[in-house]
């Protein structure tokens, strides 16, 4: 099968055509045919595309909307110049799998989308109103450029942490508000911690049930998540994105106070405040620079800025800290899991979140830590460590294509 996987955000359109099936999934074989970023949609677009065994292309065009973007796609998939194997029409395309955020309590699995889900999926708006408006604008028009004779497949970010118990998930508000309202834990980058546990499996040659592990999603957005059984138990990201982590401009875990006493001192609106916390905190806002990891390493390395310092050392602490706090709850780990831009591209930041966890087992190789960045999986544990440390440069695409296959031909999940 091919399967045309779709990312929308709120600019931005990613894109991947994997070809796949469940015999390929069980060798790891499958392919990826074809691949895209469409930034700044709205405007002049910035748009590369690839196709399997050619160099990218670099393209701009004026995209009023994600319709547009994905019709631009869809015109050079199909066109000679693109060269993509195996595609030469629409037609070749068996199945589009859709990256949802939030899939509320009513979504615990990936789903095939008809006009009852996608009526779900727009009720789930509140709850995640910067994300879902853009998935869905992606399944709005990928329904309609590619027919009704295409089956469509919704997987949600939300979804892999449905298995969490009641105690981690629950907030200790009074329970009316959860039953009426359904405010609790939902936790995020659910294909994320997926594929590393996944990974992490296959790599140690375990079965699912042997799966203990703490998976590190640190990009932008950063998640802990512990796996137990080899299911989520628990997550640092919360009813929204913004708890947990520190991250490259959310605050994660604060104190709701603050939110209040902010609007009296400032005079600002809640949605001033809310900005504050999801575009102005996290890296950002400690560091009064960037949000960017690598150029604060730089600052550090260079100019000893105190600040830029200070950013890093915060977000390494609170990483540590729901690392110890996944430990007890887990009574113990197997491994520990490294993903996303930082986690898998920066030993500095590796090294300064498991030193002086030694009692608990955790130990890094330099050489082996310096060596993994650039997209390599490795183990970065010495040998003969209680628990392993690797570094799982994250697959999520990979994820949505097999999901898709999976809802499509009705196959019970093994991956
Ligand atoms: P997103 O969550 O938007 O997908 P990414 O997973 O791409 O983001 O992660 C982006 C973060 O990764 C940025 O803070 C970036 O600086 C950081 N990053 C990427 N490469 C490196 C590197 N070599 N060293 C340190 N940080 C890096």
């Amino acid at each position: 099968m091919n399967v045309f996987v779709l990312n929308c955000g709120s600019s931005s359109l990613k894109f991947q055509i994997v070809h796949t099936d469940p015999d390929l999934i069980e060798r790891d074989e499958e392919r990826v045919l074809a691949k895209g970023l469409i930034e700044r949609i709205g405007s002049e677009a910035i748009i590369t595309l690839q196709a399997e065994n050619s160099p990218p292309v670099k393209q701009a065009a004026p995209l009023r909307d994600h319709r547009a973007a994905l019709a631009y796609v869809l015109k050079w998939i199909t066109s000679p110049e693109s060269q993509i194997p195996a595609i030469a029409s629409l037609s070749d395309i068996d199945a589009v799998g859709h990256r949802v955020v939030h899939g509320e309590e009513r979504f615990n699995q990936s789903i095939r989308i008809d006009n009852e889900v996608v009526a779900g999926i727009e009720d789930c708006i509140d709850l995640a109103p910067l994300h879902n408006p853009a998935n869905l604008k992606g399944i709005y028009a990928a329904r309609e450029l590619f027919g009704s004779n295409v089956p469509h497949v919704a997987i949600f970010d939300t979804s892999f942490h449905s298995t969490m118990p009641e105690t981690s998930y629950l907030y200790a508000i009074p329970y009316q508000l959860y039953r009426r309202f359904k405010i609790r834990k939902y936790g995020f980058h659910g294909t994320s911690h997926r594929y590393m546990a996944y990974r992490y499996r296959k790599i140690a040659g375990k079965t699912r049930e042997e799966t203990n592990v703490i998976t590190l999603h640190l990009g932008n957005g950063c998640s802990a998540c512990a796996i137990k059984g080899g299911w989520s138990v628990d997550t640092s990201m919360g009813m929204t994105p913004l708890e947990g982590l520190m991250m490259g401009t959310r605050c994660g875990d604060i104190d709701p106070t603050v939110i209040e006493y902010l609007m009296h001192k400032e005079g600002s609106s809640l949605d001033e405040v809310f900005s504050v916390l999801n575009k102005r905190s996290g890296l950002l806002g400690i560091s009064g620079l960037t949000n960017d990891m690598r150029d604060l390493l730089v600052e550090m390395e260079e100019t000893q800025d105190r600040r830029a310092i200070l950013a890093i050392d915060m977000f390494c602490s609170r990483v540590k800290k729901y690392l110890g706090a996944y430990l007890a709850e887990m009574n113990g780990a197997d491994a520990v899991c490294f993903a996303g831009g930082i986690g898998e591209n920066s030993p500095e930041i590796r090294q300064r979140i498991l030193t002086g966890l030694d009692w608990f087992g955790i130990r890094v190789d330099d050489s082996l830590n310096r060596a993994a960045h650039g997209g390599k999986e490795m183990l970065i544990s010495p040998a003969g460590s209680r628990v392993a440390v690797y570094v799982i440069p994250t697959n999520e695409e990979l994820i949505l294509a097999r999901d898709t296959v999976r809802v499509v031909l009705d196959v019970p999940r093994i991956w």
